[in-house]
C-alpha cells in the first residue's frame, strides 16, 4: 500500500485499503495543539506563530475559533469537557469554561513563573499533567523571548486545590505527553536542548503508581528520522508518535510496527471523528487526517 511502511505484519490490521492520508486544509505558519471537540463536531487546533486557534469542521473547512490564542500550543478537554490550554506568551495553564470565559490554572511553580507550557493532557482523577520546557520563550516566533526562570520539567496540578506538583525534573526538553488507556503507564516525549547540536530526543515511559507517583522513565522508543514531539495512544495501547517522515506506531513493548507517511514533519497529532478511528495530523503547514482501522484510546 501507497504510504505506508509495514514492519510488523498486525500493522496491516491497522490500516484501511482504501483510506489514505487526506489533505484538509493548508497555508499555516506551524500547526500544533489538535483536539477533538466531539460534541461539536469539530477539531481546533493551533496556528501558533499566527497567534490563534482555529476550528475545522467537515464540509465548513477552516475558521478562526480564538484569536488572539496567547501563542497556545498543546491542548485537551478535561471530564467536564472544558479545554485546558498551554500558552506561551502567558507561561500559564489556561481553561475555556462552558459560558466562554477564560480562568488562568496556573503560571507559577515554587514562587517563580513557568517557562512555556508546552502539552497537557488530564488523567482520570481530574489532575492535570503538562510539560514545561523552554522552547516557547527561547524565539520571538512562537510567543516572544522571554528570561527562564526555573528549569525544564514535568509537572501535575490538582486544579481544584491549586496545587502544584514537580514530577520530573530531569529532562531538557519535555514535550508531548499521553497516559496508556489504564493509566499506569505515561509516555513523555523528551525532545532536548535544542540550542545544541546533539539533542537528546526519544520517548519516555514512567510507571505510573495508585498514588500518582511516577517511576522509572527510562527510554520506551526513539523514532528516526528526526524526532517525536506530540504523540497520543490507542484502545490498544499502541503509541502514534510524531516524526520527520510521518506517524510512528509503536507497541506497548516498544516495537515499532509501522508508519504513516506524511509529505511534512509531523508536530503533533490526536484521534478524532465519531467514531475515534479518524487521525488527524499536524504535518508543519497542512493539516492531514487518515481513517483507521483503529480506535483512540477512551479512557473515561
Ligand atoms: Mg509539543
Amino acid at each position: 500500500m501507497d504510504g505506508f511502511e509495514i514492519v510488523d505484519p498486525v500493522f496491516a490490521h491497522y490500516l484501511l485499503a482504501n483510506a489514505s492520508l487526506e489533505e484538509l486544509a493548508g497555508g499555516f505558519r506551524w500547526i500544533e495543539g489538535l483536539v477533538w471537540m466531539g460534541d461539536a463536531g469539530c477539531l481546533l487546533f493551533q496556528d501558533l506563530p499566527r497567534n490563534r486557534t482555529l476550528r475545522w469542521i467537515e464540509d465548513a473547512g477552516v475558521s478562526v475559533y480564538r484569536a488572539p490564542s496567547h501563542y497556545a500550543n498543546g491542548q485537551c478537554r478535561d471530564r467536564q469537557g472544558r479545554l485546558i490550554s498551554c500558552s506561551h506568551r502567558d507561561r500559564c495553564l489556561y481553561r475555556t469554561e462552558l459560558d466562554g470565559s477564560l480562568s488562568r490554572l496556573i503560571d507559577r511553580h515554587a514562587g517563580r513563573r513557568l517557562n512555556a507550557p508546552n502539552d497537557v493532557t488530564v488523567k482520570s482523577d481530574g489532575s492535570i499533567w503538562f510539560t514545561d520546557p523552554l522552547y516557547g520563550i527561547q524565539s520571538d516566533y512562537e510567543g516572544g523571548r522571554q528570561t527562564s526562570e526555573q528549569p525544564p520539567a514535568l509537572y501535575r496540578l490538582d486544579p481544584a486545590a491549586g496545587r502544584i506538583v514537580l514530577m520530573a525534573g530531569d529532562f531538557d526538553g519535555p514535550n508531548g505527553l499521553a497516559f496508556s488507556p489504564d493509566e499506569r503507564r505515561l509516555y513523555v516525549s523528551e525532545t532536548g536542548d535544542q540550542t545544541r547540536d546533539d539533542p537528546r530526543q526519544y520517548i519516555r515511559a514512567f510507571d505510573v503508581a495508585a498514588d500518582g507517583a511516577l517511576h522509572g522513565g527510562g527510554v520506551f522508543h526513539k523514532v528516526a528520522p528526526g524526532y517525536t514531539d506530540g504523540l497520543c495512544v490507542d484502545e490498544d495501547g499502541n503509541v502514534w508518535a510524531s516524526a520527520a517522515d510521518g506517524v510512528h506506531c509503536i507497541a506497548p513493548d516498544g516495537r515499532l510496527l509501522g508508519k504513516l507517511r506524511v509529505p511534512h514533519r509531523v508536530s503533533n497529532l490526536t484521534f478524532g471523528g465519531a467514531q475515534r478511528n479518524r487521525l488527524f495530523i499536524g504535518g508543519s503547514h497542512t493539516l492531514y487526517a487518515i481513517f483507521l482501522n483503529r480506535r483512540g484510546a477512551l479512557r473515561w
